[in-house]
């Protein structure tokens, strides 16, 4: 299909080619969502919606585990073994870092050398410099794309350290916790809700002389989960060992992610976990309309910087500058 580079293409330029799984529209249009231009941004949401009923035909993973686990060597062994079966594979990734350093350490060109260069994977490391809810919201209207561009397993990978596991938990139909063993929970930095989220546990590094230690985590992670209530979806969360770099146990994670979704999908819970998850999208939604549509706004654009400067050096309270600001916006939406 021939379009012009420069300029935005046209929605439904957009949809036919995702639909058809053109992988630079797909890009150019996950670069709308991520844009902070509002007009970018409707252009992408009516690419959504004419593309949405050619979602939600994906099994959606979500990994976590702190830097250094071994996450990207493990979906690099993971994800040539899913296209090796002839899926269509996407990594996502929610990078709760890349606010702060600017570049993403998960956009590094060096990780999951052999799977980015397969056709049948698709790998975007986020770049969206917002809060955390806005990455998260951005994320789930890509997730999108990719299934409607024919993507059947979507990975949403995040650096375990905090809030991003429970937004990737809000968007994902499994969950995959990746742990070492040896080092202590606290060390890892996982909390017991992050542990209570997840639908599997995988022991990474299982190899050389870590095997040991590896199988004592397993069992210990195994008995620390039978402490948990049970879980809603009448799974019970197991616990496995694996080697990227032996390429062990990556098959049983994907068989393990199978079953779930074999017996979740019998007994409904998968369909309301998405229904779920689609309140949960709403409300994002709405924060993320409200929030743009305030920052944007010219007249809250030429005060912002004078009040923060205020509330800065004392001369008017926050919460004062705050209905200050609001205000404004409010009086300037009413009027025009
Ligand atoms: P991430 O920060 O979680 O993405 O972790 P990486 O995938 O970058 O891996 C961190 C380090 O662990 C790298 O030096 C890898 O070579 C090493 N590593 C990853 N997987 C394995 C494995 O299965 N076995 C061993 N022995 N080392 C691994």
């Amino acid at each position: 299909m021939s379009y012009n580079r420069k300029t935005r293409p046209t929605v439904n330029e957009c949809v036919e080619g995702i639909l058809s799984g053109d992988r630079i529209l797909l890009s150019r249009t996950i670069t709308l969502i991520e844009s902070q231009l509002h007009e970018d941004n409707q252009l992408a949401r009516q690419i959504i919606e004419k593309i949405m009923p050619y979602t939600g035909n994906s099994t959606r993973i979500g990994i976590t585990g702190v830097p250094g686990v071994g996450k990207s060597t493990f979906i690099e062994s993971f994800g040539n073994l899913v296209v090796g079966q002839g899926h269509k594979l996407s990594v996502l990734a929610i990078d709760p870092s890349s606010k702060k350093s600017g570049g993403s350490i998960l956009g590094d060109k060096t990780r999951m050398e052999s799977l980015s260069k397969n056709e049948n994977a698709f790998i975007r490391p986020s770049s969206a410099r917002t809060s955390l809810g806005g990455v998260a919201h951005k994320t789930r209207e890509t997730l999108l794309l990719c299934e409607a561009a024919g993507y059947d397993v979507i990975i949403i990978e995040t650096v375990g350290v905090g809030q991003s596991e429970i937004a990737v938990h809000e968007m994902v139909d499994f969950f995959l916790l990746l742990m070492l063993a040896g080092a202590g929970d606290e060390l890892q930095g996982i909390k017991k809700g992050i542990m209570e989220m997840a639908d599997g546990i995988a022991i990474t590094k299982a190899d050389g002389e870590n095997m040991n230690a590896a199988k004592k985590a397993k069992a210990a992670y195994q008995n620390a989960l039978h402490l948990f209530p049970a879980a809603e979806s009448g799974w019970s969360a197991k616990v496995v060992t694996c080697s990227a770099n032996e390429n062990t146990g990556i098959r049983e994670i994907w068989q393990l992610i199978k079953d779930y979704g074999k017996k979740v999908k019998q007994n409904g819970y998968w369909q309301e976990r998405r229904n779920r998850q689609n309140v949960a999208w709403m409300y994002e939604g709405i924060d993320e309309y409200l929030r743009t549509g305030f920052f944007n706004h010219p007249a809250i654009k030429s005060e912002l910087g004078k009040i923060t400067k205020q509330v800065e050096n004392g001369q008017i309270s926050a919460l004062k500058a705050a209905n200050h600001l609001t205000q404004i916006f409010e009086q300037k939406s009413i009027n025009g």
